[in-house]
């Protein structure tokens, strides 16, 4: 039996052949003339001049041969409804709904923003767009106003999807005021909406620009829109995340190399079969509901379980009594749902049937030991740990203890694996750039080019950012950087050490400090602020807000204090949504900063966690860290 080390040199060493044959996974229609194209680093083009189409792979071909097997499942705990989609009924829901995008002259290559909750036309738009070549570029339903505006800005789409309203702990959020606003915030204004109307918020269409979806389908049900065959390289969306500036990035996607990854890691990574049922608790604003509540598992021929609610409601057994209900046998959640489900009764965990469940899947944010160790005892599962980015669409780190031949690997509390097939993961000195090969040497995770397929082509729109922002941040040395310290144990577990850079990472959702920043001066009571991630017991992170007012008299209270607080938490709730909403905002007057100027967000973070703050030769005012430190003692838990 091979080791799995072999195996992954091999994917590297014979790259092409490695992948000519993970490309035979998926249907094309003219098969691919090159495997990889490098002859432009650092971008790399995969399978070029073969066609394909990512909706043909995930419904039609399973439609054409298992037309009644289930394809989507999607249970709504807020609304307390479910649909059911066999393959067949699936495409013929896309097919329509492609109808109605082609009918508004949308085609290949125009972009579709999808804002919407978790529903089924959700997915029906993301699967259109595949199918027509539209790239899509699927939004949050928790970002609000303005972070909705900035991507409706760079994306400039001739379309939105949307729908009155989301539902959160059965509370209505309506989506369309958010959106008309975001719309009028946005210079570039799209020339139709699509309306979801769930019957859950009434609104007033915009005469000439909303379309009614219900009224729309009643018109063009059984009308038949055939696959657009794309070449691989051919964009099929876009996903905007946080970087280090106030601008998000729209992480650019291509075709064929997607299908291609997503397929081989259903297999190698998740161990999903076709006929099995997938259950992933993301959302569809994330890269992890792309890859594997839609694309993956139904490239795979898997149902997928589409689920829109909370973990704990109605109660703390309810993703488990879907796991009974549908015989999920791959589920994939985050570590902080875990630690919500941590906090009920694990008696929950014993009320159903779970002998189908093969294998939890846990990312987006650091697994802490006691975690994976209760859940992995509570449900008698193995659980497995996978680290990835927005960036790379497919896991980078984890075990692969699926590929036939190849010894299993066991799993290490702590660690997300080893790199997975296809990455070239060098650990390198943040100073220098020299490789670390030895034993608990921390450095920056980098990835040698080309990057395996299914990761990012490029930054929407901007080619130069793409390079400057990963592949020039070591001592000028071309490697994709992912921002993230690592550090190996003898045996070649990575451990993830946190971001090298102003992310912050709040119950698995990725945040830029400086959009909150951005966001919090907004408000004009504000002069200057700085926001650092906290380390916290449940979400892993908060964001807390350090903030100097241009008159101190409207925090001389601690009521004052309370009520200006309570002022700023809702202008980030406004402009960017609940999601990014800072735990505290203090009021200080200074921040801590160098004798040039430097914010010391470090510094900051280190006393607001209790640690030291290492060398502050270079502060300005020392009396700043102590201001924050007195504010913190009775704020953050220890
Ligand atoms: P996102 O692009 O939102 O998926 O966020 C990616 C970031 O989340 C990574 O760069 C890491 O900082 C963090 N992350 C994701 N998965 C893991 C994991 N399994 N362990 C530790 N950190 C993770």
């Amino acid at each position: 039996m091979q080791t799995y080390a072999d195996f992954h040199r091999r994917s590297l060493v014979e790259r092409d052949a490695f992948w000519a044959e993970q490309a035979q996974r998926i249907d094309w229609q003219t098969p691919p003339q090159q495997i990889c194209d490098t002859s432009r680093p650092p971008f790399a083009r995969w399978f070029v001049g073969g066609t394909t189409n990512l909706c043909h792979n995930a419904v039609d071909r399973h439609a054409a041969q298992r037309p009644t097997d289930r394809a989507l499942i999607w249970v709504s705990t807020e609304t307390n409804q479910e649909r059911i989609y066999s393959f067949a009924e699936l495409q013929a829901e896309v097919e329509c709904m492609a109808a109605i995008l082609r009918e508004q002259g949308v085609g290949k290559g125009d972009r579709v923003l999808v804002y919407m909750p978790m529903i089924p036309e959700a997915a029906f738009a993301m699967l259109a767009c595949a199918r027509i070549g539209a790239i899509h570029s699927v939004v949050f339903g928790g970002f609000a106003s303005g972070s909705l505006a900035t991507r409706i800005e760079d994306a400039t789409p001739a379309l939105i999807v949307s729908a009155d309203a989301g539902s959160r702990g059965g509370k209505v959020v309506p989506y369309k005021p958010l959106l008309d606003e975001a719309i009028q915030l946005s210079s570039h204004k799209p020339a139709k909406v699509l309306m979801v109307n769930r019957g859950l918020a009434a609104f007033e269409p915009v005469a000439g620009r909303d379309l009614d979806y219900a009224a729309a389908r009643a018109v063009l049900q059984g009308t038949r829109v055939p696959c657009e065959w794309l070449e691989s390289n051919s964009p099929s969306y876009t996903l905007y995340t946080s970087g280090t500036t106030g601008k998000p990035k729209g992480v650019q996607r291509d075709t064929g190399g997607y299908a291609v990854a997503l397929a081989a890691s259903m297999d190698y990574v998740y161990g999903g079969k076709a006929g099995e049922t997938y259950f992933s608790t993301s959302d569809i604003g994330w890269v992890v509901g792309h890859s594997y509540i839609i694309y993956g598992p139904l490239i795979a021929g898997m149902a997928t379980v589409m689920y829109e609610g909370l973990p704990i409601q109605p109660d703390a057994g309810v993703w488990w009594s879907l796991v009974e209900r549908f015989k999920v046998t791959v589920m994939f959640s985050a570590p902080t749902a875990v630690r919500v489900l941590k906090k009920h009764d694990p008696a929950y965990l014993k009320k159903y049937d779970l002998s189908s469940l093969r294998a939890l899947f846990l990312a987006g944010e650091p697994l802490d030991e006691p975690t994976a160790r209760w859940i992995s005892e509570s449900l008698g599962v193995p659980i497995v740990d996978n680290y990835w980015q927005t960036e790379t669409g497919w896991p980078l780190l984890s075990v692969a203890n699926h590929i036939p031949g190849v010894a299993p690997m066991p799993t290490r509390f702590g660690s997300p694996g080893v790199p997975m097939f296809g990455y070239d993961v060098r650990l390198l000195d943040e100073n220098t750039g020299l490789e670390l090969t030895g034993a608990d040497q921390k450095g920056v995770l980098t990835i040698r080019y080309p990057l395996p397929p299914g990761c990012l082509q490029t930054v929407w729109g901007d080619d130069e950012r793409f390079v400057r922002t990963y592949w020039t941040g070591i001592s000028g040395q071309q490697v994709y950087s992912t921002f993230d310290w690592g550090v190996r144990d003898a045996d070649g577990y990575t451990f993830i050490l946190g971001r090298t850079d102003d992310v912050i990472n709040v119950a698995g959702h990725r945040l830029g400090t400086r959009e909150i920043e951005e966001s919090i001066s907004s408000h004009p009571a504000v002069a200057e602020v700085a926001v650092v991630g906290v380390a916290d017991q449940l979400k892993g992170q908060v964001a807390l807000a350090f903030a100097v007012l241009r008159d101190a008299s409207r925090a001389a209270t601690p009521e004052l204090a309370k009520a200006l607080e309570a002022e700023v938490m809702k202008v980030v709730d406004g402009q960017l949504g609940a999601v990014a909403r800072p735990a505290r905002v203090l009021f200080v007057s200074v921040l801590p900063k160098t004798r040039s100027g430097k914010l010391l967000r470090r510094a900051l973070q280190a006393v607001a966690e209790g640690r030291d703050p290492g060398d502050l030769t270079t502060i300005d005012d020392p009396s700043a860290l102590a201001q924050a430190k007195a504010l913190l003692a009775p704020a953050v838990p220890a």
